[in-house]
């Protein structure tokens, strides 16, 4: 297939045009490069030896991705645009839900205008909300009680995709709801790259380890968990990237939801000293007061995706560690050196 990446040069969609051409799939990338460098799409070709083209467009703004996209043809489309950062869309949610809302829209009508009838969504375990029972599967209700802008967008681009199929039977999508994605490709070529100081806890910790930061700040240690922090099925951004493979090559008619995760919940303090063990370097922390709007507890039930997608993870938490070590140690400053 020839499969457009839509924010395709950032973290997951890096790693899933890499899988994709290992599979023998062509990707074009579509990306405005707001949160991702074009190093990381020369990188992917470094390691694939394929050539990559890349639109340079904004996805929300409708006419001119649709120029951009003129003459471009695609079997399929995994759509990734979007912004992310959770505390960042509390304080500006127009802007989140604009690009988040708008870039999907954009995409279903050029898919539509263009007849190309597959689609993957990047959607988020974030849309369970604080969940009734741990591992969820794709049954547990969704949208009740979420907390910031970020989650409803994510929650709001399912039911938009939902509809448009509804009103285009022959649409097939694939809405993935991501557990929380770690680790690097094991060359530590590619890897994740954010700007500023990380919000996530896996870079954040990588930042610590090579000495970038004093100190992880670990946020609540009185969860009614293992230990007290916070747990989340970590998902190698590997087996994401395959997941993506899988869900692609399987789209029929309809919509489909899957999670993708190991199906194995991590506390906070588990990921530093997995981190410790992979890296060999101390991780120093403090137990600062809970985040506003974290959840306890959440890991996957994978099993829908395990059977239907025959897919599953293969790599561990430790193996995470180590490939994200291996990408933090050769490249401290991300892409930008
Ligand atoms: P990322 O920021 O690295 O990648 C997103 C890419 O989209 C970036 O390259 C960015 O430049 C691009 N982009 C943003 N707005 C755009 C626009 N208007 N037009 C064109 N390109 C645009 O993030 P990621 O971690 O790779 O996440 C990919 C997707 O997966 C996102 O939709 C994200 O919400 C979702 N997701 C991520 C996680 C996670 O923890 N990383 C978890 C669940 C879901
Ligand atoms: N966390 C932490 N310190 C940090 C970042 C995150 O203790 O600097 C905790 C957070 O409270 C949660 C877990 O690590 O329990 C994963 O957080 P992350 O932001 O990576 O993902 P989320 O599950 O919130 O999307």
């Amino acid at each position: 297939m020839r499969v457009l990446l839509t924010g395709g040069a950032g973290y997951i969609g890096s790693h899933t045009a890499l899988v994709l051409i290992e599979r023998g799939h062509e990707v074009v990338l579509l990306d405005d490069f707001s949160n991702s460098s074009p190093e990381a799409v020369r990188r992917v070709e470094e390691l694939t030896g394929a050539r990559i083209p890349v639109i340079e467009a904004d996805l929300a703004d409708r006419s001119a991705a649709a120029a951009a996209l003129e003459g471009v043809d695609f079997d399929a489309a995994i759509h990734f645009a979007g912004l992310k950062a959770v505390g960042e869309s509390v304080v500006e949610p127009t802007r989140y839900y604009r690009v988040n809302i708008d870039s999907t829209l954009a995409l279903l009508d050029l898919m539509r205008e263009r007849g190309v009838t597959r689609l993957v969504f990047s959607s988020s375990a974030t849309v369970y909300g604080d969940p009734e029972y741990v591992p969820v599967d794709e049954a547990h209700r969704a949208g009740v009680g979420l907390t910031n802008p970020y989650g409803w967008s994510k929650f709001m681009n399912e039911q938009i995709i939902r509809d448009a199929q509804a009103a285009w039977p022959r649409l097939g999508a694939v809405l993935l709801r991501y557990f929380n994605p770690v680790g690097a490709h094991p060359s530590g070529r590619i890897g994740e790259d954010p700007s500023g100081i990380p919000n996530n806890l896996m870079p954040f910790i990588a930042q610590v380890a090579v000495g970038k930061r004093e100190r992880l700040s670990v946020f609540g240690d009185a969860y009614p968990t293992v230990d007290g922090t916070g747990v989340r099925d970590y998902i190698h951004v590997m087996d994401l990237a395959e997941g993506h493979a899988a869900a692609l090559e399987r789209i029929e008619a309809g919509v489909e939801v899957y999670n993708l995760g190991s199906g194995t919940g991590s506390s906070v303090l588990e990921v530093v000293r997995a981190f410790e063990e992979a890296s060999g370097r101390p991780v120093p922390y403090a137990v600062a007061p809970a985040r506003a709007g974290d959840v306890a507890e959440i890991a996957a039930d994978p099993s829908r995706a395990n059977a239907r997608l025959r897919w599953r993870t293969t790599r561990s938490l430790a193996d995470a560690c180590r490939d994200a070590w291996t990408w933090q140690s050769a490249n401290p400053d991300g892409y930008a050196a």
